[in-house]
């Protein structure tokens, strides 16, 4: 899990609820306002792909659930400093536990641990059955929730069912979607969307990260500031995605028949590769809007300035409806993907209306 620690973050949100988050200001607010109004649920999915905050967000709920600071002007925001804030960023309060596959291959020895297992989701359910030590609520964190195989979901699904009180149960999920309908109707989902790139750069200098660095490392981010704060300090991440981007760009430039061949090899591919492919597709998308821009004379504003050169050359050889009917195709594709049309089908239909250089 690559989301940042919430104590590094900045305080932003400009919805009434401040939290150390980046972004995600209507999850926040929507959180915040159920403390205050001391309505909160015995079971919440929080659903986005991987680094876009999620364990963040789990964190410094459970630091609003918890917070001890008596003289707290607001009870949806936590202080960050008291006994028990300050346990719950290190991880060790009693009352706030957290289950992954990290947590299950330090326990369990044996197994690859690519999945959570049945093991694990009993260990969940005895720990929701066990009263608050010194928190007026048990916080019990299943990150990694998606990869539960059926017969551990099972489990889980029965302290769904039941709720024991006292007990709040947050599952951090890349993908709800592989998780069972029934496990889907018994949380309230709080999706977590794209987080700006503005956002973020403003993230990463308040972090102390140079700001040319940081506008590069925004823009590859694709709305994940978990991803942004480790690609700052890990030049091989942003090697990887900075081979991403050329390799949409190849894409995007290839002839028809290499076009096609692609999207062939992710069609056969996405069921395994489900999260990663929509990745993919989005720097096909974001590629074909740098595009546009440079069609219009906006270079400046590029995403990917460093391809500059590649794109522009791109835009001057195609024309303005042409690009903006590729723009449209790529995000029906992506639409398609998510409403389960057949991948090899969108895909295909997507790079046959993808203009010619
Ligand atoms: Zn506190």
């Amino acid at each position: 899990m690559a989301d940042g620690a919430a104590g590094h973050l900045e305080t932003g949100g400009s919805s009434g609820a401040v939290w150390p988050i980046w972004g995600h200001e209507t999850a926040v607010a929507s959180l915040a306002l159920a403390i205050r109004e001391g309505r909160v649920g015995h079971a919440y999915l929080m659903a986005g792909p991987s680094g876009i905050g999620k364990a963040t967000l789990a964190q410094v709920f459970a630091q609003a659930l918890c917070c001890d600071a008596t003289d707290r002007p607001d009870p949806g925001i936590p202080c960050g400093m008291c006994r028990s804030c300050r346990k719950i960023s290190r991880g060790t309060h009693p009352d706030v536990r957290t289950w992954s596959l990290a947590t299950q291959a330090a326990t369990q020895k044996d197994g690859k641990h690519t999945t959570l297992n049945i093991e694990t989701a009993r260990e969940i359910r005895a720990a929701t059955a066990l009263r608050p030590v010194e928190a007026p609520r048990r916080v019990i964190v299943v990150d990694d929730a998606e990869t539960m195989q059926g017969a551990a979901q099972e489990a889980l699904l029965k302290t769904l069912e039941e709720p024991p009180p006292a007990v709040v149960l947050l599952m951090l999920a890349d993908d709800a979607e592989l998780l069972m309908p029934t496990i889907r109707s018994r949380c309230l989902a709080v999706d977590l969307r794209p987080v700006s790139a503005g956002a973020i750069a403003r993230g990463l200098v308040n972090h102390g990260i140079d700001p040319t660095l940081a506008a590069e490392v925004a823009a590859l981010a694709h709305g994940r500031p978990g991803w942004a704060l480790a690609a700052a300090a890990n030049p091989a991440m942003l090697t990887g995605e900075r081979e991403a981007v050329a390799g949409a760009l190849a894409w995007i430039a290839g002839t028809r028949y290499d076009r096609l061949a692609t999207a062939f090899k992710l069609g056969d591919g996405f069921s395994k590769r489900r999260a990663e492919i929509f990745t993919e597709l989005e720097i096909a998308l974001a590629v074909w809007r740098d595009v546009l821009l440079a069609h219009c004379g906006l270079a400046s504003h590029l995403t990917y300035r460093r391809e500059v050169e590649r794109i522009v050359r791109l835009a001057e050889s195609l024309d303005l409806a042409s690009i903006a009917h590729a723009v449209a195709a790529t995000q029906r594709c992506l639409a398609d993907l998510d409403a389960n049309v057949r991948p090899r089908l969108a895909l295909e239909g997507m790079v046959l209306q993808w203009p010619s250089p």
